[in-house]
């Protein structure tokens, strides 16, 4: 198979490192007095990468689970129905949740799993996204740790998809046919 096409760099790796860097000493000084492991929560697919690299940048004792969520299907446009494909293994209740995303879009996906997280009683609830498109927010959303804002393009890489590719993109590219 071809090897796949060079996209337009958004954010390259060195950019991606200092975001890291910046977002792993924000929650640190945060959390540092956390009582018991932060539970840190990956919407997966998209947010596998940022996460790998964003837990060993914090500096306190965490724990790791995962939801995947479903609100887009192939396309690059979100549905706004948002599906919980598969939920947590472990109890949040009255612990401190921070909820990775890869990207904030129209918001939805966020909103939606950040109220059904804080019906089961945690401690609190946090948000750190990769990136931000604030352009495209429709619902309000509060967004604690912010790696990075973007404009409307779609992108790709790191851990981002079109139609499930391009995750594996080192850095951060503009998706174009
Ligand atoms: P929201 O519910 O509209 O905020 O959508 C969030 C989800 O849509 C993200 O977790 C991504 O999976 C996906 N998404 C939104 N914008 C992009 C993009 O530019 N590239 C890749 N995925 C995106």
């Amino acid at each position: 198979m071809k090897k796949q096409k060079d996209f337009s760099v958004l954010i390259s790796q060195q950019e991606i490192a200092e975001i890291i860097t910046r977002l792993g000493t924000e929650l640190t000084d945060f959390y540092q007095d956390i009582e018991r492991e932060l539970i840190v929560v990956g919407l997966l697919r998209g947010s596998f990468i940022f996460m790998a690299d964003l837990i060993r940048a914090i500096d306190v004792p965490l724990v790791v689970d995962f939801m995947t969520v479903s609100s887009y299907g192939d396309g690059t446009v979100s549905s706004g129905d948002v599906k919980v494909v598969m939920d947590l293994d472990s109890s949040i209740e009255g612990r401190d949740v921070l909820l990775v995303e890869d990207i904030v879009d129209t918001g939805r996906t966020f909103s939606k799993v950040v109220r059904m997280l804080k019906n089961r009683n945690p401690n609190s609830v946090r948000i750190c996204s990769f990136l931000s498109k604030p352009s495209a927010h429709k619902v309000p959303i509060n967004i604690d740790f912010c790696g990075r804002v973007v404009g409307d393009e779609f992108v790709i890489g790191y851990g981002l998809d079109y139609a499930q590719k391009y995750r594996e993109l080192p850095y951060v590219g503009i998706w174009e046919e």
